[in-house]
């Protein structure tokens, strides 16, 4: 459906893209994560025609974006991180306005917008002016928008940034429902919101895509450094005791906590001690507060994006590559991409 082929970017000296490739296939919900500055706008805008390329190409079902940008475009609605919404009119004045702005059969405009209204569920707030309404309201007025004229890809750039959590939930919905019979790509830099909506994941840092999977498959990845999570009620001491005995364990660390002591333990690539620890554990009269050998999808982001993170706080730019084989030191816990998430939108109500 849409192939993009060694896309760059530039900004001045500044690289944004850099050599990007990825294919998005008919059908499904695609998510578009990174942290803030990765590129997804601007891979965003180059896709949807709105931006020019330095280098690379776009192919949407055949078309070439830089070539056939009128038969590419009508293919895809596209909710921009600003959505240019006029203010100074209410939804249905700017949905006919911009659908005739896209070249819609005069005769067909009516329908047309009365279709995206219904499936945005805005048609009760249909007359109001749009500066009268929430946040969340004119969000749904933006993705409106994007569904006119039917386009069967929906690109959405941080759709629910800036909204209260009830919108968030709302519009989440919205984009679930939009994906039963479209191709959608959505871009955030939460990946709950990511993990909730998408099928599939390109995780992009520093213009380039350093993974792209389903979210099964991105977490799977975590399994070349097996790593096991412990809270036992136990004095330190008397966990090391037990953890020392394992030449499986590569790396460990250790801190007392409120139930005990908490370990966080490193294992030999292919390994698995988790039900061993666990009768370990038992056998000497201990009780496991939690246990899993789990890797969190979020902690697989967090080092596939954590050179970024670096690059802002120390201006150290280096990409890690997940699937090579990285030194795992300790990781402080970075929660950065949780922001949007806590963000009060002053407008409490809905309308
Ligand atoms: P994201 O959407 O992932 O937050 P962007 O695509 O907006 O990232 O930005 C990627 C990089 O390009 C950033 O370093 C940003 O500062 C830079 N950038 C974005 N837009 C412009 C612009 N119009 N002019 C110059 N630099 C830009
Ligand atoms: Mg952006």
């Amino acid at each position: 459906m849409i192939k993009v082929s060694n896309l760059t970017k530039k900004y001045g000296s500044n690289l944004a893209v850099d050599n990007i490739s990825f294919e998005i296939e008919k059908g499904k919900i695609y998510g578009f994560l990174g942290p803030n500055g990765a590129g997804k706008s601007t891979t965003m805008n180059i896709i949807t025609g709105c931006l020019a390329q330095t280098e690379g190409t776009v192919i949407i079902d055949g078309h070439d974006v830089f070539d056939e940008p009128t038969a590419a475009k009508k293919l895809i609605g596209y909710l921009p991180e600003l959505p240019p919404l006029y203010t100074d009119m209410s939804p249905k004045e700017y949905l006919t306005f911009v659908a005739e702005a896209k070249g819609i059969k005069a005769s067909e405009i009516g329908p047309e917008v009365e279709r995206v209204m219904e499936r945005t569920a805005i048609t009760g707030v249909a007359s109001r002016l749009i500066r009268n309404l929430s946040k969340g309201y004119r969000q749904r007025v933006g993705i409106a928008m994007s569904l006119l004229g039917d386009p069967e890809i929906i690109i959405l750039d941080e759709p629910t940034v800036g909204l209260d959590p009830r919108q968030i939930i709302e519009i989440r919905e919205l984009i679930k429902t939009l994906g039963e019979d479209h191709t959608v790509i959505l871009s955030s830099h939460i990946l709950s919101e990511i993990q909730e909506v998408c099928e599939q994941v390109i995780i992009i840092s520093h213009g380039r895509v350093v993974a792209n999977d389903t979210i099964e498959n991105i977490c799977l990845m975590g399994n070349q450094h097996p790593v096991l999570h412990i809270v036992a009620k136990c004095t330190p001491d008397a966990a090391v005791a037990i953890v020392d005995e394992y030449e499986e364990v590569t790396h460990y660390a250790i801190t007392e906590c409120s139930e005990g002591t908490e370990l966080e333990l490193t294992l030999m690539p292919g390994t698995d001690i988790t039900d061993r620890l666990f009768f370990e554990f038992a056998g000497a009269g201990i009780a496991i507060r939690y246990l899993s050998n789990r890797v969190s999808l979020e902690e697989i982001y967090l080092k596939l994006t954590e050179a970024a993170f670096e690059d802002e706080t120390q201006g150290v730019a280096e990409i890690t590559d997940i699937s090579s084989d990285n030194e795992t030191e300790e990781e402080e816990y970075k929660p950065m991409f949780r922001e949007a998430e806590e963000e009060e939108d002053e407008n409490d109500s809905d309308l």
